[in-house]
């Protein structure tokens, strides 16, 4: 089964990035990650990378509409037609009305979205050592502040939206990386997501 459309969100610190590329590994889907192509292309110094340097650099979010292009056109290519996992996209409600859109102009929805629930102390640590590791030009404290912000404003509100909808599983989010997959594998295989590893 290689069909399942996800979303992971969790503040910034929560594992997602980990854990997504876990699960979509395991699905078969490619993971679409906003953050990450953003990031790219300000290292490759490429137009759209020249655009949002300093958005991200402050940790700000890129406008909706640009954002909205660069998920459209990945969500378009033959790997992500069949199924995709979302990574750090849509990140607040109008992004949550855009990508709607788009996917039910193609007959498409969402069919889970994963919930990494970790307390803000517990991501700010987590964030910190990163920094120090991966020296990301957003892990600054001000930045890592600010992004906390924005998530607790803007982000949150969007898991409402989906829990109305009955498509939210939420996994907590401290514990190890392999307790917390199996927990996030279980949520997918009690939707018909995912088959099961028991022989
Ligand atoms: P991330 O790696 O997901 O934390 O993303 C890094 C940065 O890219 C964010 O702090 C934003 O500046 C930008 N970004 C990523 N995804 C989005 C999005 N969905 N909407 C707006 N900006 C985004």
């Amino acid at each position: 089964m290689n069909s399942a459309k996800l979303l992971i969100v969790g503040p910034q610190g929560s594992g997602k990035g980990t854990q997504g590329v876990r699960i979509a590994e395991d699905l078969g889907i490619p993971v679409v990650s906003t953050g990450d192509v953003f990031r790219e292309n300000v290292k490759g110094g490429t137009p759209l990378g020249q655009r949002v340097k300093a958005i991200i650099d402050a940790g700000d979010l890129v406008p909706d509409s640009l954002t909205g292009e660069v998920v459209r056109d990945r969500l378009s290519q033959d790997d992500a037609r069949e199924g995709f996992l979302l990574d750090g996209y849509p990140r607040n409600l109008g992004q949550v009305s855009d990508l709607d859109e788009f996917l039910s102009s193609r007959g498409d929805e969402l069919d889970a979205v994963i919930e990494l629930d970790v307390p803000r102390e517990e991501s700010i640590e987590r964030i910190t050592l990163r920094a120090k590791e991966q020296g990301r030009s957003d892990d600054t404290e001000e930045v890592i502040a600010n992004r906390l912000a924005i998530y607790e404003r803007e982000t949150a509100p969007i898991l409402d939206v989906y829990r109305a909808r009955g498509i939210v599983d939420r996994i907590d989010g401290v514990g190890s990386l392999d307790e917390i997959t199996a927990q996030i594998f279980a949520a997918l295989e009690a939707r018909g997501l995912r088959g099961s590893d028991a022989a």
